[in-house]
């Protein structure tokens, strides 16, 4: 039991280690790009970063759990301790399997959050919905057995989809990037890609779910939220409103150059 403990203290370390690194580095670019755009920020009368501080220390702290997850996934599937064997990695393994992940943890997303915004549930979450104008640093900034819930993905899918590792571990890191930049509060991505009939979401998404709290539950595609009845009934409508003033203000300083 020692010895396989032992064997996991690496894997898990490279994960954390990783997983902080990126959270830093993501924050700082994002933050960097913001700062020349203040017009581009979705909740104007709010200054979500006020709660920089708090939410890194959280998250800081959350992320052990999560890390924990992917590690836990990574090494079940190396010591072959899983229900099926991952496929050879491959062109079309890869292709076809981070497919399949992305819409497999859309869906456990989807339905583990409602699940958070139960009663029953809701006070595991409710630090997550401290921020209600989210921004880089909030991403992970959530109670401990919040992020396990929704991070356990990690961990069981392995168990379940033949799913080589290198596809899990990529499946991972586009996460990081789009939960932080769903997280930014700060809309560069309005366009009819992200809108009514594209399953797409930009920025605003999930940032609605922060401000508005009953609607937008879903990661990465609108689907689920469509079909349950839970899409923010502005949302369509506030992202051609935000495609019109990005291109009103683009025109603007194309004048003023
Ligand atoms: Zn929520
Ligand atoms: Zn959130």
């Amino acid at each position: 039991m020692l010895d396989v403990l032992l064997e996991f203290l690496p894997f898990y370390a490279v994960a954390y280690g990783i997983n902080v690194a990126l959270y830093f580095a993501t924050g700082a670019v994002l933050v960097a790009i913001q700062n020349r755009h203040p017009e581009r920020r979705i909740q104007q009368n709010r200054r979500g970063e006020k709660r920089m501080w708090t939410e890194i220390r959280q998250s800081v702290v959350s992320l052990t759990v999560t890390a924990g997850c992917l590690a836990g996934g990574v090494f079940a599937s190396v010591k072959g301790w899983t229900f099926v064997a991952p496929l050879p990695l491959t062109w079309w393994s890869a292709i076809l399997m981070f497919a399949v992940s992305v819409v497999a943890f859309d869906a456990w997303f989807y339905w583990g959050h409602r699940l958070m915004h139960t009663r029953w549930l809701y006070r595991f979450h409710a630090e997550h919905h401290r921020s209600v104008a989210p921004t880089v640093w909030s991403t992970y900034s959530d109670d401990l057995v919040d992020a396990f819930v929704m991070q356990s993905y990690y961990l069981w899918a392995v168990f379940i989809l033949p799913i080589p590792v290198e596809v899990l571990i990529a499946h991972r890191l586009v996460d990081h990037f789009n939960g932080t930049i769903g997280h930014s509060g700060f809309e560069f991505y309005a366009s009819p890609f992200v809108r009514r009939p594209s399953p797409m979401v930009c920025v605003t998404f999930h940032d609605r779910h922060h401000s508005r709290f009953r609607y937008n539950f879903a990661n990465f595609f609108s689907v689920w939220d469509r079909l349950c009845g839970t899409l923010d009934p502005g949302y369509d409508t506030d992202v051609e409103e935000a495609e019109r003033s990005a291109a009103t203000s683009t025109a603007s300083s194309a004048r003023d150059v």
